[in-house]
């Protein structure tokens, strides 16, 4: 397959061109990232500390390593009392809840879990997959994890019952997917915070290509999720509007070997290794994206996130291919572990899957 000769982003990336070198549009365009500074971190975080609230902030956690290095980063280094969410839902992998379970208590600090009502995830899930294989879109891919969306909601609701004013999550710049909005047709160099209302376009000019993915028994989960995506959407803007929401990995550089050594050493953190990639195991539903994504668009996210380690200097282009051989194997077991525990007929679902 053909590949940008200074990225690793194949030719089937959507809308991607090429120059006479073979170098990509997405290079040519990107833009390095401009970190805001560790001092304005701390001036930051010094402001909620004067507040002398029983805690100071609040760190989302999934397991993955990330939130757990953020969190090690605010308790360790910048001394932060801090009450640690995590939003637990009934595809968590058992490794991530480990590393959740070690890090909270090696740490020494309070944990609060929630969870959407039962049945729920496993509801809206199976009727976003179904959805899908009537007419595969890899544009709506990220329909699979609708039901999560809704996490900030309740991430803010905790914040405001602790009187906690500030969020910090391990938000990192390198997995903004850019490939994502051009399949929305939203500009791939839109901001994170700028192109809410496009998305949404994109999104529901999909819904009327395929309207099986209107769900009116879960209707509110899915209007909820479009307001609540991430801590950038307009719900967490209007009703965590007096709360300050970070990206650890805006203000200081994304250093891989140091995440995974310190929270190795320190937190006794660690991975499935038969997946072979630390990246994006917490949630089951990575396994099934990453199939969805290679059978309509071949590739997956792991081509976006080390082109964009390329651009930032972070890594060389024969790592990243040796790294792709490696990581882009699908994990058919795990997706029928899933499918599984969703309740999916799984046997003549996954046959449709490998055949797609
Ligand atoms: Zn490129």
């Amino acid at each position: 397959m053909k590949r940008c000769t200074k990225c690793v982003l194949p030719e089937t990336a959507p809308n991607i061109t090429f120059d006479d070198e073979g170098v990509c549009n997405y290079c040519h365009s990107y833009q390095n990232f401009d970190y805001k500074g560790e001092d304005k971190l701390i001036g930051l975080l010094e402001a909620q500390k004067k507040r002398n609230n029983k805690y100071d902030c609040m760190v989302n956690i999934s397991g993955g390593r990330d939130s757990s290095f953020t969190l090690l980063k605010l308790v360790k280094d910048y001394g932060m009392n801090v009450l640690v969410v995590n939003y637990k839902n009934s595809f968590t992998d058992p490794q991530a809840r480990a590393n959740i379970k070690n890090a909270t208590e090696i740490l020494g600090v309070d944990l609060v879990t929630f969870e959407t009502k039962e049945g729920v995830a496993e509801d809206t899930f199976r009727h976003s997959l179904n959805a899908w294989l009537k007419k595969p879109s890899p544009a709506m891919v990220p329909m699979m994890c609708v039901a999560c969306k809704n996490m900030w909601w309740d991430t803010i609701k905790i914040a405001k019952k602790h009187n906690i004013k500030c969020i910090i999550s391990g938000g990192n710049p390198l997995e903004e997917s850019s490939f994502k909005k051009e399949l929305l047709n939203v500009s791939r160099d839109s901001g994170v915070d700028s192109h809410f209302t496009s998305t949404i376009k994109g999104i529901f000019s999909e819904i009327s290509k395929n309207t099986d993915y209107i769900y009116y028994k879960q209707l509110h989960i899915m209007i909820w999720g479009f307001l609540f995506g991430n801590q950038y959407s307009i719900g967490p803007k209007i009703y965590g509007h007096d709360i300050e929401k970070i990206d650890l990995f805006h203000y200081i550089p994304w250093n891989e070997d140091e995440i995974l050594s310190r929270i190795k050493n320190e937190l006794n953190w660690d991975y499935p290794h038969h997946l072979e990639s630390t990246w994006r195991f917490d949630c089951m539903i990575g396994h099934l994206k990453d199939a969805l994504y290679m059978k309509t668009l071949g590739m997956t996210e792991k081509d976006e996130f080390y082109s964009r380690m390329i651009r930032e200097g972070f890594l060389g282009r024969e790592e990243a291919l040796k790294r792709l051989e490696k990581e882009n194997r699908l994990h058919w077991d795990q997706v029928d572990i899933l499918l599984k525990r969703a309740g999916v007929d799984n046997s003549s679902v996954l046959v449709d899957l490998k055949n797609l």
